[in-house]
């Protein structure tokens, strides 16, 4: 068992929260009870989630997507309304960590998808923040796009949409979990063979061509599955917490 201030402390500390200029709040989003035993970890914090967690008995829910992000509506109605109605009425505390989580260098969403997919990592994409999020290395054994696309997919259980930007094998790439397609003009920079991020726009398919760089869209959900789990569990194994990932599916 742990309180929320102590756990809150440790976890702000650890991914150093305050380094980073966000989109949203990162930390207690929304108070509940001091005491916490079970932690129910997932991606976002949507109602499916939420319920889940109910069901589960959580005194924390801890997730890359929280609430209050930037721009959007204030008023607690609808959606917004029944999220908080059920935090707020269960006594479940919200934690969420978003840029902070994409970053740690041991529990980052980033670290944990080159872990996931064997690659060394040799370098960071900054794209245009700071700190820096994104990752560079090379694949152990070089593939040619078709072979990694379907490697991705047995690794993340999702088939990823790909752009062909040459015909050599892979052998240097750049990565970055969410909706990170923007950085593709600094992987092309770096002269990377290919790029991954969670999403596509319209635009990345030609970049993609004109830059001479694959681009492979493996899933916003799909890559930041994986932070949030690794911090779950390291947090139930440092303070003796109940630990649930909770996978709520997600084809985006
Ligand atoms: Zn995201």
């Amino acid at each position: 068992m742990i309180t929320r201030t102590e756990l809150l402390a440790y976890v702000d500390a650890l991914l150093a929260t305050s380094r980073f200029q966000d989109y949203c709040p990162n930390g207690l989003q929304v108070e509940g009870k001091q005491q916490i035993n079970t932690i129910v970890t997932g991606v976002t914090a949507s109602q499916a989630l939420l319920d889940a967690a109910v069901a589960n008995e959580a005194d924390a829910i801890l997730v890359h997507h929280g609430y209050f992000w930037r721009g959007e509506a204030a008023p607690v109605i609808g959606v917004k309304y029944q999220r908080l109605k059920t935090l707020l009425e269960h006594d479940i505390n919200l934690l969420a960590y978003h840029l902070p989580l994409d970053a740690h260098t041991e529990f980052g969403n980033n670290v944990q998808l080159a872990k996931l997919l064997d690659i060394e990592i040799d370098g960071r994409i900054s794209g245009t923040g700071d700190p820096a999020i994104g990752l560079c290395g090379c694949l152990k054994s070089p593939m040619p796009l078709d072979e990694f696309a379907d490697y991705i997919d047995s690794k993340l259980d999702r088939k990823p949409m790909v752009v062909a930007g040459h015909d050599r094998v892979i052998n240097t790439i750049g990565w970055c979990t969410g909706a990170a397609q923007g950085y593709i003009q600094q992987a092309a920079e770096l002269g990377l063979d290919a790029f991954i991020s969670g999403e596509a726009s319209e635009q990345t398919t030609h970049l993609a061509r004109e830059l001479g760089i694959h681009y492979i869209s493996a899933g916003h959900h799909a890559t930041e599955r994986y932070g949030v789990k690794a911090l779950g569990e390291h947090l139930a194994a440092q303070f003796g917490l109940q630990h649930i990932f909770i996978d709520i599916d997600n084809p985006v």
